[in-house]
Formats: structure tokens, sequence, C-alpha cells
């Protein structure tokens, strides 16, 4: 099981998610990534590979995402321990929609997702990976009618299994969902900043006030 963290607020989202990621890393050494997102940005900056956290920090380096200091942001980032789909680059997470405007990772196992692949592969959708995972980005498309909370809430009614998810979009750059069954997901309020975890281990540094989701 992964390690996933996500944060909306103006700090620099990408040193906050690798040090986030860090932290979880004994969670997963399959693969590693992130995803951000600011205002002006037609999708979100997807940065993956397979290997370590050390690994995207180098590709991170390679090519930072350019979000000036302060500007509010969104991001999330997931340490892999593969259950479907070898441990490539292609599928680390995070995983995108068909169109590239919602990311999404995922904790957990999506028993019932090669019906729902087939179910979307039957109307032209492309997948890129092997896992379970990516059928949740699809959906998540699908569902959207202008509100990235009910888009999440209409997909999580179609999955069996058990995930702790946390999804961002260029549609909606301020705002972070999440949703869980099964899977741990722990939200950490700041003043004007949230951080959200798959274990209290990413927050503590923070802030104290940490809220555990229900299923
Ligand atoms: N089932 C997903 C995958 O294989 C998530 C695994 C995990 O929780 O790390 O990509």
């Amino acid at each position: 099981m992964c390690g996933i963290v996500g944060y909306v607020g103006r700090r620099d989202v990408t040193e906050l998610l690798l040090s986030g990621l860090y932290r979880l890393e004994y969670r997963g050494y399959d693969s590693a990534g992130i995803a951000v997102q600011a205002a002006g940005m037609n999708q979100p900056r997807v940065l993956r590979c397979s290997g370590r956290i050390n690994a995207l920090k180098a590709l991170i380096e390679e090519a930072p995402p350019a979000i000036p200091p302060g500007t509010p942001c969104v991001g999330i980032g997931h340490t892999r321990w593969a259950t479907h789909g070898a441990p490539t680059t292609a599928n680390a997470h995070p995983h995108v929609s068909p169109d590239g405007t919602f990311a999404i990772v995922h904790n957990g196992i999506i028993d019932n997702y090669a019906k729902l692949k087939k179910r979307l592969q039957e109307k032209e959708h492309e997948f890129r990976s092997e896992t379970d995972s990516e059928v949740i980005a699809h959906l998540v498309e699908e569902c959207y009618e202008g509100d990235l909370r009910s888009a999440l809430a209409a997909t999580v009614e179609q999955l069996d299994g058990t995930y702790g998810i946390v999804l961002i979009s260029s549609r909606q750059p301020d705002t972070i969902v999440a949703a869980r069954n099964g899977s741990p997901i722990v939200v950490g309020v700041c003043e004007n900043e949230t951080i959200i975890a798959s274990d209290v281990s990413a927050i503590v540094q923070y802030t104290q006030k940490a809220m555990f989701l229900d299923d």
C-alpha cells in the first residue's frame, strides 16, 4: 500500500510534496510522482518515474514546475507499492484523465476496475497504464459537470474495493478533493492551507490539527 500526499495553499508545493513523500517512502518503493497546478496552467504538470523518491527529486531538479513563489496552488504526490501493473513509469501515479485536466493519486485496490475499464474502452477511452487506478481519472472526467467534489462523489459510487484518492484539476485550480474507503486519509488543517496524506507523519511538521476521515 502506497503513500499519498496533497496540498492546497501558497507554499512551494513541489518542495512540500517531496518532503511529504520522503516521510512516506517506507510505504512503497516502486515509483514516485507528483502533479501540481496553479491558476493559468492548462493542465496539471505531472512528473513521475519508476524507482525511489531520489529519482523523482532528480527529475524535478531537471525541469522544475515554474510556479512563482507565493502563488496559490494545489498538488498531489504518490509513492507506489504496485498491486496491478509492473513498477514502470507508465504505471506510476499520478494518473491523468484522457483530456489531461484531471490528475489523481490512489492508495488501495479497485476490485471492479477490469469491468469499468472495458466499459470505458468501448466508449473510445484510451488507457496509458496497466493499473487499476487509472479508471478513477477517466471516470472523474466522465462525471464532471462543473464541480470537482460531485465528480469524485459520482466516481466513487461506481468503485468496489479500497481507496484513498486525492484529486486536482485545472478546471478548478484552487480546489483539492479527497475520498476514502478502507485506506486512511488524514487532513491537516492550517490557517490558510490544507495538507492531506495517507499517514499523519507527512503532516505533523505543519500542524497539530489533524482530522482522520471516516470511510
Ligand atoms: N493499486 C494501485 C497500483 O497498483 C495503487 C497501489 C498502492 O496503493 O500503492 O498502482
